[in-house]
């Protein structure tokens, strides 16, 4: 069957004939693929900086953001059918004794590092016609979001950070309650740090949950990424027209900054803006771009004297999937056209090498293997 790999001994990406993959146990699940993002960790395995394959294979097919349909189950398999949608999860536990967090299924929060992911790390991926997973890594979706449940993953991003500020805020007596717990934040100001698929999603994730939210992006205002900003009730920001000292001042008390962009320098210097009681969470991986001078003196007395909290997250649990398979959905009511114009082309396999190794452009660019919705170009 078809799939798209990167060879790193010859630093080549290309369609491949790869094994048909087969049920091993009665708890897995044989899925055919219809849709898989492209996203910047694919382009930097292909790349070669990040990733390798599987310890047999001289080859890895890459992938990790997908949406497949069911078509074989295993005789143990009782959560799905034939025909289901579901979108399979990246990571995979270390295994190792020492590891508190794989041994509870939390692979996300690994301690040794010796985990294993889908399409990245040690492990083919999903950007092949069909692949077989065990069901206890697999998520249904609702047959409606079809067309946008690939950004599913990337979604998964902004959940686990909105689960982790509801545990952190719950510091806050009167934030603190069980019945509002998911509106946490209602009314407080939000400021998201780029305006990629991991920024533009992480906004939504913040607008549904009652934050006042800005993106904060070096796209001019009234470029199509500030107006998509402004369909979902967002305000924009255009890094020309206000300088990141500046962030403060125009926003407001920032309660919590969801950085978006890798990039060291502006994340450091937003750190400047955060508020009283603010959280600020990185998502981003920085290259080595060499040192960022940062105003440590600041940042320290802003983190002590006004209860600031920073934390990085990385990957996700079940809990961050069901949440972005849910909050996709109340997406898909409340935004259908903005939702579905963040998944900026549908391509075939055949474009994958354009896609990973060419110019970045658009914002969810997906490789189909559907084959009747795809892009021409
Ligand atoms: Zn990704
Ligand atoms: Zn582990």
């Amino acid at each position: 069957m078809k799939a798209v790999a990167i060879f790193p001994a010859e630093k080549a990406v290309r369609v491949i004939d790869h094994p048909e993959p087969a049920l091993a146990r009665d708890s897995e699940v044989r899925l055919k693929i219809l849709d898989v993002g492209v996203c910047g960790t694919d382009r930097e395995v292909a790349a070669f900086e990040y990733g390798a394959p599987p310890k047999d294979s001289p080859y890895l097919v890459i992938g990790h953001e997908s949406l497949g349909e069911v078509i074989e189950t295993g005789s143990a398999v009782s959560r799905f059918h034939a025909g289901d949608l579901v979108v399979t999860m990246v990571r995979r536990p270390c295994g190792l004794p020492e590891c508190p967090a794989c041994a509870v299924g939390r692979p996300d929060f690994c301690v040794t590092g010796k985990f294993t992911e889908r399409g990245i790390n040690g492990r083919h991926g999903f950007m092949a016609e069909r692949i077989v997973d065990d069901q206890r890594y697999m998520i249904a979706v609702p047959p409606n979001l079809r067309g946008v449940a690939v950004l599913v993953e990337p979604l998964t991003i902004a959940e686990k950070a909105m689960i982790e500020v509801g545990e952190v805020q719950d510091r806050l007596p009167w934030l603190r309650s069980g019945e509002d717990r998911g509106k946490i934040a209602t009314g407080n100001k939000a400021v998201v740090l780029g305006a990629g698929p991991v920024g533009l999603l992480g906004a939504m994730a913040l607008l549904r949950r009652g934050f006042q939210t800005w993106v904060y992006s070096l796209e001019p205002d009234g470029s199509p990424k500030a107006l998509w900003v402004q369909s979902v009730g967002g305000k924009y920001l255009a890094a020309k027209d206000v300088p990141i000292d500046r962030l403060a001042e125009t926003v407001g008390n920032i309660d919590l900054i969801y950085e978006a962009t890798g990039a060291a320098q502006v994340a450091f210097k937003a750190m400047e803006a955060l508020g009283v009681n603010g959280v600020f969470i990185l998502t981003g991986v920085p290259g080595h771009k060499g040192r960022v001078e940062i105003e440590a003196d600041l940042i320290m007395r802003n983190l002590v004297l006004k209860n600031q909290l920073i934390y990085g997250t990385v990957n996700a649990g079940q809990d961050a999937f069901d949440a972005a398979v849910a909050d996709l959905s109340e997406f898909h009511l409340r935004w259908p056209q903005a939702l579905a114009a963040l998944i900026t082309g549908r391509y075939a396999p055949e474009a994958c090498p354009e896609l990973l190794l060419g110019p970045p452009s658009g914002i969810k660019r997906v490789i189909s293997f559907a084959g009747h919705d795809v892009d021409t170009k």
